[in-house]
């Protein structure tokens, strides 16, 4: 092929074509970015995601990315350990951080039950959630995505505090089905948490 890229910017447009929501086009417009741009500024991305590996570990208490563990989250003693809320992913918890509505702790699954990717609830962190559980937690507060596979996800969860005879809630119906948690308001994240059930 006549029109291939140099061996080593093909390479990069195929690692960066690996990232979610990458096609092939946006890795080609990066990667050629990245060839132009000053040398510093390329490299300090390429620190960054050296040094965010490096030291970001999930907590071994709630799951959430943390630099230390347990995180700062279940390592404050303001917040009650005894109310944990259930989210899918790291950033569903700082959305629910960020409306500063909840002064308990949480959990964080990894990702969602969807049959489609193939993704069932073993792969996610319910065990560690269910051993959790049966360790002085009043309530677990289920705060995953309004729409189908969060609603599936929602069921595996509760199926499996079930034996633990927790108290299992859901956000409240403010929460527009299909939406998702990350981009609501704080208003209505808080109100969906005060009128939960
Ligand atoms: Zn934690």
């Amino acid at each position: 092929m006549a029109d291939a890229l140099p061996k080593s910017l093909e390479h990069l447009v195929e690692r960066l074509s690996t990232l979610p929501g990458v096609g092939r086009r946006t890795a080609e417009r990066l990667a050629h970015h990245l060839v132009r741009a000053p040398q510093a500024e390329a490299l300090s991305i390429a620190d960054a995601i050296r040094e965010a590996r490096e030291k970001i570990r999930p907590c071994s208490v709630c799951r959430a990315p943390a630099e230390s563990d347990p995180c700062p989250i279940c390592a404050d003693p303001a917040r009650d350990p005894a109310l944990v809320l259930v989210v899918e992913t790291a950033r569903d918890l700082k959305a629910v951080e960020d409306s500063g509505a909840w002064k308990g702790r949480y959990h964080v699954l990894g990702g969602r039950v969807s049959p489609i990717e193939g993704v069932g609830p073993d792969d996610l962190a319910l065990d560690a959630l269910v051993a959790r559980a049966t360790e002085g937690v009043r309530e677990v507060v289920l705060a995953t995505n309004p729409d189908l596979e969060g609603d599936g996800t929602a069921l595996h969860v509760e199926k499996a505090l079930a034996p633990t005879g927790v108290k299992v809630s859901r956000l409240a119906r403010g929460v527009p089905a299909g939406g998702s948690l990350e981009y609501l308001s704080k208003t209505v994240l808080a109100e969906a948490l005060d009128h939960r059930r």
